[in-house]
């Protein structure tokens, strides 16, 4: 490759929308044949709406969403977002909360009215010994709340696709690309986004360390991978990626761990930035 043709390509690539950071990523990308997609932000929106609240024995719908939104209202989350806005919308008071911590790709937890309260995963509940039955749902997102050692029931938000998705799948599949996507939400979620898409294949309920050993785990079986993810969760897998692909709309810390950044921030960008590297390396042979 010769320097002259990658910086041409470097500058129609931010023409494009396609910032390269790392002009190495540009030729490895021509090489790729398995295209890694985070769901969350990447294929959908990132901007869920609650749409099902399902409070458990002794707790209110406004109970139930009051304590989720008080934890949420320090969570930098798209989830925790939509909680508070829906909380917001229904005129709900929402006391403070103190002692926040946030576990990434599980949820968070705080103080609130005296009481211990921890919003997220499954397994997250299951840490603070909180026992219940567990049941994905295919229409979203289903968020798990506990107050004092308690089940207070889940809140379901769902998140539509970008409109772009579907046809930037189908085009990585035209040249050659198996897309596989990885994702910390639940496999009902995921099955169905999967089908919808025609996904080669899904992987749910990762951590973003189950993300990165994925991910290793593909390079070893020989694929050369690309990543593209948007979130401080899809940091790790982005960095153990041949080419890491951040959306711009992500978060700064994916950006850092990526060679490549798309202004757009969908996967049409990431079509483009494959057809750049194409471009870009017939003109040096
Ligand atoms: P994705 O891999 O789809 O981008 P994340 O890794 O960000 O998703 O999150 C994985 C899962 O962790 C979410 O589907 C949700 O169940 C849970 N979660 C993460 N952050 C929060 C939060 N602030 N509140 C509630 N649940 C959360
Ligand atoms: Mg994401």
């Amino acid at each position: 490759a010769t320097p002259m043709s990658i910086m041409v390509g470097v500058g129609r690539g931010a023409q494009a929308g396609v910032l390269v950071k790392e002009a190495a990523g540009l030729e490895t990308l021509q090489q790729v044949d398995t295209v890694v997609v985070d769901k969350t932000g990447t294929l959908t929106e990132g901007k869920p709406k609650l749409t099902q609240l399902e409070p458990a024995e002794g707790f209110s719908e406004d109970d139930l969403l009051k304590y989720a939104a008080a934890v949420e209202q320090n969570s930098e989350h798209p989830i925790g977002r939509s909680i508070v806005q829906a909380a917001v919308e229904r005129k709900l008071a929402l006391p403070d909360a103190t002692d926040f911590d946030s576990t990434t790709g599980q949820g968070v937890q705080a103080v609130v009215e005296g009481k211990q309260v921890v919003c997220g995963k499954p397994s997250l509940l299951k840490d603070h010994a909180i026992e219940f039955d567990a049941t994905g749902t295919p229409e979203g997102t289903k968020v798990y709340l506990g107050v004092e050692g308690k089940y207070a029931g889940a809140l379901i938000v769902s998140d539509p696709l970008k409109a772009t998705t579907e046809r930037a799948i189908q085009s990585l599949h035209e040249m050659g690309i198996r897309v596989i996507m990885m994702t910390g939400d639940n496999a009902q979620v995921a099955e169905a986004i999967a089908k919808k898409l025609h996904i080669d294949d899904y992987q749910a309920d990762l951590s973003p360390q189950d993300k990165h050993d994925r991910i290793e785990k593909l390079r070893e079986q020989g694929a050369k991978v690309a990543m593209a993810g948007d979130g401080i969760n899809d940091a790790p897998a982005l960095a153990a990626a041949d080419v890491g692909i951040a959306m711009g709309t992500g978060t700064d810390v994916a950006i850092e761990s990526a060679a490549i950044t798309l202004m757009g921030g969908d996967l049409d960008g990431v079509v483009k930035a494959f057809r750049l590297s194409r471009r870009v390396m017939r003109n040096i042979r």
